[in-house]
């Protein structure tokens, strides 16, 4: 539970937000990897910064309070903290995902986990009875990314979970394209969040990282342990960066969010552009269910041009928004999900779930909009087919 009613204070003062020893406002950088000990046995808190970090740690409890959770673990990457989380699982368990997740989500069990007969089915978490038909006796647990990337798919965290308990499933949530500014699954019921915090909480595309919140003392132990087993942990360096991110969440959030409501307006207007994938829109699909579990639509959309547009001369001329895999920094950037972030699905299963090869997914950055916009309309105009 957090100490603080609102999000943006928590942000700020959350965690462990002073050093204890100098009064220092903002945690050093401990950049140690061992502690001396006073005597056998007679530590100060610390043996070795793989198990424990003060400056980790900081950045640990912070997100723990951030997500309402028991306790938060940082990680090297994303996938280092699914890895971690995943690892609870035992071979000949089975894991459902939502039928569009992040492209490595899908490829570490595909090809990793697998190996230790830890195995997978799609399953539309969109749609409450078709999601519970694939509960079978192996089934312990079930990813959801809501959004979904890339094509911004609503899941209602609430009622996964009910259905999920009721059948013993641990509930993961993916909370990256929200931020638990927007949206707290621990709240709705999730049982694990995880995040890739190399996006918006760190939010300046300088650190890549992960992060994972639990919601009881069992899995605190349980992950805690795996943590240091498997080893996978942030440096104290890359962990400060990340509270310095986070401190400024809030306020890059708002304006993410107010240039993507206004980019998605733009897109849907716009007579090249033939669907627009964005849960911010009222009439897109979810529409109501995000409302009332997030606080808006994020600001991640996704669109397809028409087919006398080429997208390939698109990305060629855009001058501000920057081709790139990865999101939620300060710029924007644009990417193509069928040949970047999910070219690790196979093509059956994309075109199963309707990844398109004309799907273009925008990260709408925090520059000013109409500069944003006119970068855009430029690119399209450019890229119509004469
Ligand atoms: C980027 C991303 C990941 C992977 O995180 P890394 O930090 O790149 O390892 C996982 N899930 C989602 C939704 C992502 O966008």
């Amino acid at each position: 539970m957090s100490r603080f009613n609102n999000t943006e204070t928590a942000l700020i003062h959350g965690g462990i937000s002073i050093d204890e020893r100098t009064g220092a406002v903002n945690i050093p950088i401990y950049q140690t990897s061992t502690y001396k000990q006073d005597g056998l046995g007679k530590m100060r808190g610390y043996e070795y910064s793989r198990t424990g970090n003060p400056t980790r740690e900081a950045l640990e409890a912070l997100i723990a309070e951030l997500e309402g959770g028991y306790a938060g673990f940082a990680f090297g990457s994303g996938m280092a903290a699914l890895t971690a989380v995943l690892s609870l699982l035992h071979s000949g368990d089975r894991v459902l995902i939502s039928s569009n997740v992040y492209g490595g989500t899908f490829r570490l069990l595909s090809k990793v986990f697998d190996h230790f007969s830890i195995t997978y089915t799609i399953s539309d978490t969109t749609d409450l009875a078709s999601f519970e038909s694939d509960i079978a006796e192996d089934v312990k647990a079930v990813i959801i990314e809501s959004p979904a990337n890339p094509l911004m798919t609503v899941t209602d965290i609430r009622a996964v979970a009910e259905v999920s308990h009721r059948h013993g499933l641990l509930v993961i949530v993916d909370n990256t394209f929200m931020t638990p500014y927007l949206q707290k699954p621990l709240e709705l019921g999730a049982d694990i969040v995880v995040h890739s915090a190399t996006k918006y909480l760190g939010g300046h595309s300088d650190v890549v990282s992960g992060l994972a919140v639990v919601n009881s003392a069992e899995l605190a132990e349980k992950i805690a342990f795996i943590q240091n087993s498997t080893g996978g942990v942030l440096g104290p360096f890359d962990s400060f960066l990340l509270i310095r991110g986070i401190k400024t969440l809030a306020v890059r959030m708002d304006r993410h969010v107010y240039n993507a409501e206004k980019a998605a307006q733009f897109l849907s207007e716009h007579d090249a552009v033939k669907n627009v994938y964005y849960p911010g829109l009222p009439g897109s699909q979810g529409y109501e269910v995000n409302l009332r579990q997030a606080k808006n639509g994020g600001a991640m959309i996704s669109f397809e041009l028409k087919d006398n547009y080429d997208i390939n001369t698109f990305f060629e001329n855009l001058q501000l928004v920057s081709l790139a895999e990865s999101l939620g920094g300060v710029e924007s950037l644009v990417c193509h999900p069928s040949s970047m972030t999910h070219a690790s699905i196979p093509a059956d299963i994309r075109k199963k779930v309707g990844i398109t090869d004309g799907l273009i997914r925008l990260s709408v950055g925090i520059e000013q909009i109409n500069d944003i916009l006119g970068d855009i309309a430029q690119a399209i105009a450019k890229a119509e087919r004469k």
